[in-house]
């Protein structure tokens, strides 16, 4: 039974757009995940065009029928859903774009007809029955707080500077959005881990829907659920930064000291990546073309390196991955900093030109000031610049925002490779940069679970992705990670204060893209695959061994490209929108992590990167904020 006009046009088009894959309870699954977009503008317009398609003006205007939608058949709302996302028209190819994933992932996200259908085995049992070790506060009425330093955010560079600061006896206050989760509470369910571990449940695009951003939001921030990656950062990228920025610690060692010094507390080692299938695969594609594979440095204490590590972007259930939730957080605990979670920092305030404390609205629908000495915004790339800007800082605030672009070549094998299982992230290559120079792509494989599988596979029909889905676990890839050589993302504030994300994929990015995308092809057909395709929206696809087929994909490739309605992207790193630097003029933050703009006001989280890391940046931003806190401890002490 649905319950509005809004849930049950969506129901309508959700039952075209998956088929038989349809269960009812996902138009209630779609609205709920749609209340998590940031940014009421876009979530009330949306809203309104649904309910406006329950009517016949509506309906006419934008699906060209003169009926309700609501009242259409699955075989007529698919005919509307193919409509949107071939249009010429904008606004249309938008409510593709939106509608298209929501129902997609409400669909698979979960247990039910669809995700059972795919071969998918849900979590792999419950959670261990395991002690908390950590007691963050939760306000439970308004609240003032006082301390020396108050840090917004608690993942790569909140965390290692919450702990930093701790540890040279000030009294620290984290402030962290989400909540707090640890072993005993992952329960590897997909749509929920999205809901409860993910900035604002995955929704978050660029404006023009080109680019999905993915970011953790959890107590531990992104470390709790990435794929525990470590490079450090690369001579060149460190050599490039010192002269954007000015920033002498780049290339005088000590930016190198750090990243030894957080390299070996998360444990960074190379001895425990053993490759699952998908990296097997990868691996196998690479040695067999006698190109570069190599094993990825992780951060890991007792990694199983089993079947069930592939579940850990849900949360690592045996605490191997050292995040800052099981290493910097718990330090920073024991030395007294107080963790509060469920506190979505607002404003940073001011007295008498310094930085004086934070306002945060908790979960509870509180008010909660932390007056403090010192600020640190490490709330990511996204966050940290719309903190700023709500608090009335600008200049160079929000711009030069890098994501990492990624893609991938997907392949399809005769033996199941279940491409949600093994090792998070075994193997790489750096192949692409003997090819296109330094900054070309990283082949690196991802887990992948049946609702993001959903989301990124094209849709072209009910019954093609239907099909793609029934044969999810004989699918793998090889991932495209791409260097955002552009300078033109920004982050912006929209009316209701929330980010909004500016951004395209530059010219020279999409030509090194394409190189990625169709190298990697080689690798899958010499891996063995049957079957080769992008994930552009066409789905363009050849069988290894057919030389014509090749020939007419590599023209659809190229000729189809990577813009914006022409292939979903995926970012799981952003960076550099509150870049360090000397001069005021072309950065947010001094060298000394300071902002230009308001003394007392401290940056020390990936927004700080001059440029794109080139690399996983999750140790390149620990080393900043290591060094952050260093110089506030020299300074407050
Ligand atoms: C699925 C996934 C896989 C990844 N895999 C890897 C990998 O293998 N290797 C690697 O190097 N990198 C990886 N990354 C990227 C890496 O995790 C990030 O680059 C890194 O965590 C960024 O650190 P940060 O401190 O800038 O932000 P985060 O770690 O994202 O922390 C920011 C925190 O601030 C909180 N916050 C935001 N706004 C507010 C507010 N207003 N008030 C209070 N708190 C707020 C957020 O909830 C979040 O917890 C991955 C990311 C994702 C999403």
């Amino acid at each position: 039974m649905t319950s509005s006009p809004r849930e049950s046009v969506l129901a309508a088009l959700a039952a075209g757009i998956l088929g038989e894959a349809y269960d009812p309870a996902v138009p209630g699954r779609m609205l709920e995940i749609l209340h998590r977009t940031p940014g009421r503008r876009d979530r009330e317009q949306l809203l309104a065009v649904l309910r406006a398609l329950d009517t016949r003006a509506g309906a006419l205007a934008l699906a060209g029928r003169p009926a309700p939608l609501s009242g259409l058949a699955p075989a007529e709302a698919e005919a509307v859903m193919r409509g949107w996302a071939g249009s010429r028209l904008v606004p249309r190819r938008r409510l593709a774009a939106v509608i298209g994933p929501l129902a997609l992932l409400a669909a698979y996200g979960w247990p039910g007809p669809a995700r059972d259908a795919t071969g998918y085995p849900g979590p792999l049992g419950p959670a261990p029955d395991v002690p908390r070790r950590l007691a963050p506060l939760r306000p439970a009425g308004d609240e003032e707080l006082a301390c020396d330093v108050v840090v917004v955010g608690s993942g790569a560079g909140g965390g290692v500077a919450a702990a930093g600061l701790a540890r040279a006896g000030l009294d620290v206050v984290v402030l962290e959005k989400g909540g707090y989760r640890a072993e005993r509470d992952f329960t590897h369910q997909e749509g929920d881990a999205y809901r409860d571990l993910y900035l604002y449940g995955t929704t978050l695009t660029t404006e023009d829907l080109g680019c999905r951003i993915l970011a953790g939001s959890t107590l531990g921030g992104g470390t709790v659920v990435n794929y525990s990656t470590s490079f450090v950062t690369p001579p060149a990228v460190l050599a490039e930064w010192a002269s954007i920025s000015g920033v002498e610690a780049f290339v005088n060692g000590e930016v190198e000291a750090a990243l030894e010094a957080v390299a070996d507390r998360v444990g960074v080692t190379e001895a425990q990546s053993r490759p699952g299938a998908r990296d097997r695969l990868l691996e196998r594609g690479l040695e067999r073309l006698g190109w570069h594979a190599g094993p990825l440095p992780r951060n890991v204490r007792g990694c199983p390196q089993d079947a069930g590590c592939g579940w850990c972007g849900f949360g690592c259930r045996t605490g191997a991955k050292q995040s800052t939730l099981v290493t910097y957080l718990e330090e920073a605990a024991a030395a007294e900093a107080r963790l509060v979670v469920g506190a979505d920092a607002r404003r940073v305030l001011a007295d008498g030109g310094r930085a004086a404390g934070v306002e945060a609205r908790t979960d509870g629908g509180h008010r909660l000031v932390v007056r403090a000495r010192a600020v640190v915004a490490a709330a990511g790339a996204i966050e940290t610049p719309a903190l700023l800007l709500r608090s009335g800082l600008g200049g160079q605030v929000g711009h030069h925002l890098r994501l990492h672009p990624g893609t991938a070549t997907m392949g399809v094998f005769d033996e199941p490779v279940r491409w949600w299982e093994g090792t998070l992230q075994a193997r790489y290559s750096v192949r692409l940069r003997d090819l296109v120079g330094p900054d070309g792509p990283i082949f690196e494989t991802v887990p992948v679970h049946p609702g993001t599988a959903a989301v990124a596979l094209p849709w072209r029909s009910a019954a093609d992705h239907l099909d793609l889905m029934k044969r999810l676990a004989n699918l793998s890839l090889v991932g495209v990670l791409c260097r955002d050589t552009g300078d033109g993302g920004r982050v912006l504030l929209d009316r209701d204060g929330s980010p909004r994300v500016r951004w395209r994929l530059s010219p020279a990015d999409e030509a090194r893209m394409h190189a990625g995308v169709v190298t990697a092809a080689q690798v899958l057909a010499a891996a063995g695959a049957s079957e080769v395709f992008t994930l552009q929206h066409r789905r363009p696809t050849y069988r290894p061994g057919d030389k014509e087929a090749l020939r007419d994909w590599l023209r659809t490739v190229r000729r189809t490209g990577f813009g914006p309605g022409r292939a979903t992207l995926f970012s799981y790193h952003q960076m550099g929108s509150c870049r360090i630097g000397s001069n005021p003029a072309t950065s947010a933050v001094d060298p000394d992590h300071q902002t230009h703009e308001l003394p007392g006001l401290y940056v020390a989280d990936a927004s700080l990167f001059p440029t794109a890391s080139g690399v996983n940046p999750m140790l390149s931003v620990m080393a900043l904020a290591h060094r952050a806190a260093n110089v506030m401890a020299a300074r407050l002490g």
